[in-house]
């Protein structure tokens, strides 16, 4: 078949990494028959310096009439104080809007080889670790109505307020994303929130009991959010699918993806209500490595399979991206960022070259 991916290579590191990624996703289409066609199209600080924009029109209407975007990363010093505001993250957060994605989908996997990465004991991390945080990425407390009121009279009475606010299509529609998740993992789901205190929540314990019933082979559960960040780090293995609010997502994929030990490897996924997704490495630009064949390319190449998984329907051939880093690593090369003792020390091109040889 064929499919049309835009590329945002983006700033810093990103050109270095979405090469490789498209390296991989070559082979695929060759191992598996399909074709891959590229749009590269430009965002951040790039397009800034070249368009006058961090998000020109033309990639805007370029990523609508693709199948799917692949981006590395946007940002850097340069870009932190121009006179007119525009900022590189300003064109990220305008890509999601334009895309309508309102579901961010962030593995956190710990691989065996790398389990020495790890912040946590090894009796409770185990060999490895897979868990999926599906949150909601569009409305909640961060979209939701905000309120200053200063009082001049007596300080003491000046407050602010922001309300946690949603609908029971927004909640329907993200719940579906998780189950649907679910149903290509494990068929398990946790719902995070705070239905003891907000009313917020118990109506997303309505919705979910409501959607569940769509997926009858989906084991699911209900977890008080200030259990699951404990959870987290004292049993993370019962975990599969959690799929939560904006902001408690927001704050347990990043508490998630540190248990992982590996900024370089982490993957994630903004999704909408078709197929056309967003697809990105969880790390920045980092613009200290940028250009010197040092940066690891994996979550690149991760994310490059979420996207023939969540957007393209290939599972299989996501499953073999999947199984060739997994190959490399058994190897034992390393990028510099997930370096240890015994191991042997490669770049960036050469991970990707790798990775591709592994594909089968
Ligand atoms: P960063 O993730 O870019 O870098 C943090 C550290 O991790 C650095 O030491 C960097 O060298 C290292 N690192 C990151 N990715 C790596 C990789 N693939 N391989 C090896 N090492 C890697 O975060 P930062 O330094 O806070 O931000 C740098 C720039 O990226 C800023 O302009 C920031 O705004 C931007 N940023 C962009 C995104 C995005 O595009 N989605 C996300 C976060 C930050």
């Amino acid at each position: 078949m064929d499919f049309k991916i835009v590329t945002l290579p983006g700033d810093g590191i990103g050109p270095d990494i979405v090469t490789e990624a498209v390296k991989v996703l070559n082979k695929v289409g060759e191992v598996y028959g399909h074709q891959f066609t590229y749009d590269e199209q430009m965002m951040g600080g790039v397009a800034i310096d070249h368009k006058g924009s961090s998000l020109p029109k033309e990639t805007i209407d370029a990523c609508l009439a693709a199948d799917a975007v692949l981006l590395g990363a946007v940002g850097g010093p340069k870009w932190d104080n121009l006179p007119n505001g525009d900022r590189p993250e300003k064109g990220l957060l305008g890509i999601r809007g334009a895309l309508k994605l309102f579901a961010n989908l962030r593995p956190a996997v710990l691989y065996p080889q790398l389990k020495h990465a790890s912040p946590l004991k090894e009796e409770i991390i185990g060999d490895s670790l897979d868990i999926l945080i599906v949150r909601e990425l569009t409305s909640g407390i961060y979209f939701g109505e905000k309120n200053k009121v200063v009082c001049e009279e007596d300080d003491s009475k000046t407050f602010a307020s922001d309300l946690e606010k949603y609908t029971v299509a927004e909640i329907e529609r993200i719940t579906r994303v998780g189950f649907d998740a679910a149903m290509k993992r494990n068929k398990k789901v946790c719902v995070v929130d705070k239905a003891n205190v907000l009313e917020s929540s118990r109506l997303w314990r309505v919705v979910v009991n409501r959607v569940a019933k769509d997926y009858p082979e989906v084991e699911y559960s209900f977890m008080y959010v200030d259990n699951a960040a404990m959870q987290l780090v004292v049993n993370p293995k019962q975990f599969d699918v959690i799929v939560t609010s904006n902001i408690f997502g927001d704050i347990l994929s990043d508490e998630a993806s540190i248990i992982t030990g590996s900024i370089g490897m982490l993957a994630s996924a903004s999704l909408g209500e078709g197929s056309l997704g967003l697809y990105e490495p969880s790390h920045g630009s980092a613009p200290d490595i940028a250009g010197q064949n040092k940066a690891n390319p994996i979550a690149t190449i991760l994310s490059a399979a979420m996207m023939l998984r969540y957007s393209l329907n290939l599972d299989k051939e996501a499953n073999a991206i999947e199984a060739a880093v997994m190959n490399v690593l058994d190897a034992g090369y390393r990028t510099g960022d997930i370096m240890s003792t015994d191991m042997k020390q490669i770049g960036t091109v050469e991970m990707g070259d790798l990775i591709t040889a592994a594909i089968k």
